[in-house]
């Protein structure tokens, strides 16, 4: 089965670790061989600067893990730059899509021309922020719970302009109704169901309805706290968060987002990218052929490939 997974932080890893390579199996969850043996056809990687990076310092640890993605992963012969639908019908079979999204505009201090830097590198995918605030809005965790800055409403609709897809992910509640309100190409990459796991990372049903209904996609992330709380996550979990958003009208809109690489903890036997094939397995289980390849990658290409 074709795999198309919206969210990994490998290039975080490359950054923090010299040591770390993308060909040798074992060294991340998302590695070469083991694109190859989950049946990848395409992999966003996101570009997240840790926390603990300055202010002034973060745009450069942005364009430093691109220059990893440069260097490590797109200088492989079965990995291609995608930057639009024609690239991405144009791969081979046996090639594997690479897509560069940014996961929080902080890093781009205010200026508009480090966001036009990055759209030359090859980023088509943005998320205005983390889990806390920044001049755009408001992550996820902020308790305050403010909607868009009037710079976060600017920047969105320059987005919109440039087609690029808005990420709503890690955007707090009032901030991804703002951006729902101002239009553009928006998803959410790595997200569960908020009704069954209690966790601001997650999307409420009417957020989720929302989506649903201007026919976007939802990526669901295999981030154990996000799929359930108290006890170690299972294959069911990812189950059950499916099957709710099927509940609401959605099977057409589901997606992965696996995080893979920016967790410490697995779901229990989907511990890295070559382990799809047992996801695969099991929803084959509950859903049918045709469910199964939209949650895997026709939603995908029918929603977000324009
Ligand atoms: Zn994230």
């Amino acid at each position: 089965m074709k795999i198309i997974d919206m969210h990994c932080d490998v290039p975080m890893k490359l950054l923090l670790d010299e040591t770390l390579s993308f060909t040798r199996e074992a060294d991340m969850d998302v590695t070469l061989p083991r694109l190859r043996k989950g049946g990848a056809k395409l992999q966003y990687f996101a570009l997240y600067v840790p926390e603990h990076i300055p202010p002034t310092l973060r745009f450069q640890a942005v364009l430093a893990m691109v220059i990893k993605v440069q260097d490590q992963i797109l200088a492989e012969r079965d990995i291609k730059l995608i930057r639009s639908k024609k690239d991405y019908d144009m791969l081979e079979d046996g090639e594997i899509g690479a897509i560069l999204s940014l996961e929080g505009c902080d890093c781009l201090q205010e200026n508009l021309s480090n966001l036009r830097t990055l759209q030359s590198l090859g980023v088509t995918a943005v998320g205005l922020t983390w889990n806390y605030a920044n001049v755009y809005g408001d992550g996820a965790k902020e308790p305050r719970n403010a909607g868009l800055s009037l710079q976060g409403k600017k920047l969105v609709t320059y987005i919109k302009e440039e087609e690029m897809l808005l990420d709503l992910s890690h955007l707090n509640e009032a901030g991804f109704w703002d951006c729902l309100e101002l239009g553009g190409r928006v998803f959410a990459s790595h997200s569960n169901c908020r009704a069954l796991c209690e966790t601001p990372r997650n999307l409420y049903d009417s957020q989720v309805q929302a989506l649903i209904k201007r026919d976007s996609l939802i990526g669901i992330t295999f981030v154990p706290q996000f799929l359930h709380l108290g006890r170690p996550a299972a294959i069911q979990d990812i189950i059950r968060h499916i099957d709710h958003i099927c509940s609401l009208g959605g099977e057409k809109n589901v997606g992965f987002g696996s995080d893979f690489d920016g967790i410490d903890h697995h779901v229990t036997g989907l511990t890295s990218f070559d382990r799809y094939p047992l996801l695969i397995e099991e929803l084959q289980l509950h859903f049918s052929e045709e469910q199964v390849e939209g949650f895997a990658f026709r939603n995908y290409e029918r929603v977000l490939l324009k």
